[in-house]
């Protein structure tokens, strides 16, 4: 671990994207470079580790890039949370309210087994709607949602009020 390595060199911001307006923080910089790739799953597995998961769960779709390989590396099994109509079986799904309209998420019926402990991953909290309509979607399928963990947090849009578990984030912006 390198401590002074500065994980915001490589969040690339670009504005109006995807729409006029939004300042889009984009982390392909980050995970094209293999250091400072290793030095950001290394703070994520110091973090999760603790909250010893049986599971990680990742946000479709920039959640999975973390969730799968952490998972792997903390010996955790990795679980999808999709967009509709993308995951094959029985579903249950989550309609949640968005700054403007509406967004749905999907899980499988039989992904979690009672009680499991599981931590949720995405890239990036804003509003936090999507983060705690996923811990209410995993709640709903039996789950005990032990944390949650993001690589960059808007702090200023207070998403962390939204969420009654405990959330980590790597890097932040007011
Ligand atoms: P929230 O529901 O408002 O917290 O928005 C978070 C969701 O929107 C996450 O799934 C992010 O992937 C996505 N998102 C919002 N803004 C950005 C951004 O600037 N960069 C990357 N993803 C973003």
């Amino acid at each position: 671990e390198q401590p002074e390595f500065d994980l915001r060199n490589y969040i690339r911001n670009i504005p109006d994207f995807p729409k006029p307006g939004i300042l889009f923080h984009d982390i392909s910089p980050l995970l094209r470079n293999a250091d400072a790739w290793q030095v950001a799953t290394g703070r994520l597995a110091r973090v999760i580790a603790p909250w010893q998961p049986d599971i990680l769960a990742g946000i479709e779709s920039r959640g999975f890039l973390t969730a799968a390989p952490l998972a792997q590396r903390l010996g955790c099994g990795f679980v999808m949370l999709r967009k509709p109509g993308k995951l094959p079986g029985e579903t249950v799904s989550l309609d949640y309210g968005l700054e403007y309209g509406h967004d749905t998420l999907q899980i499988q019926v039989d992904a979690i087994k009672p009680g499991q402990r599981v931590v949720i991953l995405d890239d990036l909290l804003a509003t936090g709607g999507t983060l705690a309509a996923s811990v209410q979607l995993l709640r709903n399928v039996g789950a005990e949602v032990v944390g949650c963990s993001v690589m960059i947090e808007l702090t200023g849009l207070h998403g962390r009020d939204k969420l009654d578990i405990p959330l980590h984030s790597l890097i932040h912006y007011e």
